[in-house]
């Protein structure tokens, strides 16, 4: 395997490595809480520039989930070129289990976006650094379900917090891309009497959902649908010039990172009286179910309970907000930072404490 090393300002490490078929890159942003732990994103970029793009700004989302979540881990990413419907291999996963065997532990693998459990399994023949392996093999299992119910948790405390009521029954939300998250927040809602509205650029993900009473929208428009809460569980950078102004909801929380092109436009939002939820806040509940595999042994029910607290964390968000007459995700950045500081302060040496548990 040839493996380049890469230089980024503000990125502890970021490296390419190539092996046959095998494109891609990792990225370890920081490690001043603890190793960096990220999911593995497979996807069909349109070519290295776009790969590394998403790379670097997911690393550092990384970074600012497991800090606001309150985890001692760092943040970074793993990207691989490809189309996960037909490029997957077990030549390729275990390619890429030598690649993050090779960082040598200072970053931890998960799942993302186009990999799964059975894929983290191949992955585990070359790296012990694998998290989300199945739970009878003494992982915490596919993090997407935890995932999902802490997006369900944080959204029920943005809808409380935009006055639109305490409950979702009766609860327009629209939710774009029915993967692994998606598809499960879109059951929680239906289960919990709000009427939701999704779109997936593959109808076999939305049919099963419409079945079970949602309605299906065209992916272009799922952004301007009439709703209370538009919930972005797709890719990032949803938010952006061309959307912003046709979003006609109150709320926006969803799983998807990087919902914000950038910065301003959040401020967009504060500026149209929409209520953002940070997207590093509401989606760390599969984080902090990996959290929970950590040096100890995993605990379904006390996993679950980490994860509703991030609906303490969204209140505190909100407030951070309100203190300092800021968007909330300057707040969420605030919490963020303040708390590396802080532990940065009491730990100059994390890497000496948490590793993963086998
Ligand atoms: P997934 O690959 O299972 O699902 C993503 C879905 O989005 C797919 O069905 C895909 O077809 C669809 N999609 C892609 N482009 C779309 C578009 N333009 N319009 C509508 N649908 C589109 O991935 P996932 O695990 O469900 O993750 C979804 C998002 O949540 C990602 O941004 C991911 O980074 C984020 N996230 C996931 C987890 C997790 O535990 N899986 C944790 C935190 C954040």
């Amino acid at each position: 395997m040839k493996i380049t090393n890469l230089t980024y300002p503000d990125y502890e490490e970021v490296a390419s490595a190539n092996e046959g078929d095998y494109r891609g890159f990792v990225a370890i942003h920081s490690t001043k809480l603890g190793p960096a732990v990220g999911g593995t994103r497979f996807w069909k970029y349109e070519n290295e520039e776009a790969a590394i793009k998403d790379l670097l700004r997911l690393a550092r989302g990384m970074t600012y989930k497991n800090s606001a979540a309150g985890l001692p881990l760092g943040g970074g990413k793993t990207v691989v070129i490809g189309d996960p419907r037909t490029q997957k291999s077990e030549l390729l996963f275990r390619a890429l289990g030598r690649f993050i065997e090779s960082v040598g532990g200072r970053y931890l693998a998960a799942e993302d976006v186009g990999t799964s459990t059975a894929d983290a399994e191949i992955v585990a023949r070359e790296t012990r650094h694998i998290t989300g392996l199945p739970i009878e093999k003494g992982g915490s299992g596919d993090p997407s379900p935890m995932t999902a119910w802490g997006v369900v948790c944080g959204m029920r405390a943005a809808i409380e917090e935009a006055g639109i009521g305490d409950g979702f029954d009766g609860v327009r939300v629209a939710v774009q891309g029915a993967g692994h998250v998606g598809g499960d927040v879109v059951r929680h809602l239906l289960a919990a009497g709000a009427r939701v509205t999704v779109s997936d650029i593959y109808a076999d993900r939305v049919d099963p959902l419409v079945a079970l009473g949602a309605e299906a929208a065209d992916p272009t428009a799922i952004h301007a649908v009439d709703c209370d809460v538009y919930s972005p569980c797709a890719l990032g950078a949803v938010i952006r010039p061309e959307t912003v102004e046709g979003l006609r909801c109150r709320v926006v929380a969803g799983a998807a990172n990087n919902q914000l092109l950038d910065g301003s436009m959040g401020d967009a939002l504060h500026a149209r009286g929409i209520l953002y939820t940070p997207d590093f806040v509401i989606n760390a509940g599969g984080v902090i179910n990996i959290g929970e595999e950590l040096g100890r042994p995993y605990d379904a029910d006390r996993a679950r309970e980490s994860v509703e607290r991030i609906a303490d964390t969204l209140r505190a968000v909100f407030a951070r907000a309100k203190a300092d007459g800021v968007p909330t995700h300057i707040a969420a950045d605030r919490l963020a930072e303040e708390r590396i500081a802080a532990a940065r302060a009491a730990d100059p040496d994390p890497l000496s404490g948490l590793r993963p548990a086998g």
